[in-house]
């Protein structure tokens, strides 16, 4: 008795079941706003029997979400963290789920925060990646053929798709029909202000407009929470109309005639400004947006 409520303990600070009520959940990307204490990262959240989500909380004050699916041959996971201690945490945390080995990564997102900690993974591993991010990670794997492949982790089909630019260029969806998940990586930034760095503005919104006519019941993002069903379509939702808002708003200063660094004085991003990391992101997303209207982004 003993051992198993130790046992029941020690699964409850690390494994949360995600929530289907609708109590009044805070939307927002600060864990403390949400309730939360940094010592409750990393978490896992519990999706179904088979697929869950794991959230970190870094140092650079964002929660940083991988997808992984149990299955009869094996773990695929979408994302890896952004260092090998990181990603070692995840390693371990998908070890406590099942003691079936890794064996599938699909590149959601190139970028160093989710990709920096790869060398820990097993050195076996199956990557599926889209060519724009193969070339971007120097990765000595084959690219995705066509814009759509089909994985099957032991009697669970996952796809991971390329449905355009995001905010990488390489950007992969990976969505498990059966299920009705959709696992958005960068696509979707839950109530973090659009990091434009290496964005393609208008396409993004495209790409949106393309998950939310898939039939989904659950978004998940690559940063910000995991919400409840209803929840997270409502935010990719809002999420869509932040980034049509903040094109809208470069645009408005974009006609006025004001130079780039103008615009960055000026810009007024309404209630976007409360988003997480807005004061950062910002500037540079009006830098990216100017560059579209102009003509330089290929
Ligand atoms: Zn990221």
């Amino acid at each position: 008795m003993k051992t198993l409520k130790s046992a029941l303990s020690a699964l409850s600070v690390a494994l949360v079941v995600l929530s289907v009520s609708s109590a009044a959940q805070v939307r927002t990307a600060d864990p403390v706003k949400r309730g939360l204490s940094r010592s409750e990262f990393p978490r896992t959240v519990k999706i179904t029997d088979s697929v869950y989500g794991y959230e970190d909380f870094h140092s650079a004050g964002m929660v940083t979400v991988t997808l992984f699916v149990v299955g009869a041959d094996g773990v695929l996971i979408a994302d890896g963290q952004g260092s090998p201690a990181a990603t070692q945490k995840l390693l371990d945390a998908i070890a406590k789920v099942t003691p079936k080995p890794v064996k599938w990564y699909i590149v959601g997102s190139d970028h160093g925060d989710h990709t920096a900690g790869n060398a820990v993974l097993p050195k076996d591993i199956t990557f599926i990646v889209s060519p724009a991010s193969k070339a971007q990670m120097k990765l000595d794997a084959p690219a995705m053929a066509t814009n759509r492949e089909v994985v099957n982790v032991g009697g669970i089909e996952v796809q991971a798709i390329f449905a355009g630019r995001a905010h990488t260029g390489g950007d992969l969806l990976v969505y498990l029909p059966r299920q009705k998940i959709l696992f958005m990586s960068e696509v979707y930034l839950n109530r973090v202000f659009p990091a434009m760095r290496s964005a393609y503005p208008s396409e993004w919104v495209k790409v949106i407009d393309a998950a939310l006519q898939m039939d989904v019941d659950l978004f998940v993002p690559g940063h910000g929470f995991i919400e409840e069903p209803k929840a997270a379509r409502e935010e990719l939702v809002e999420y869509q109309k932040a980034l049509r808002a903040v094109i809208a708003e470069v645009n408005r200063l974009h006609t006025q005639g004001l130079s780039v660094d103008e615009a960055v004085k000026q810009a007024n991003w309404g209630p976007y400004a409360q988003w997480y990391l807005a004061e950062q992101q910002g500037p540079i997303a009006v830098r990216k947006v100017y560059d579209e209207i102009t003509g330089k982004l290929k």
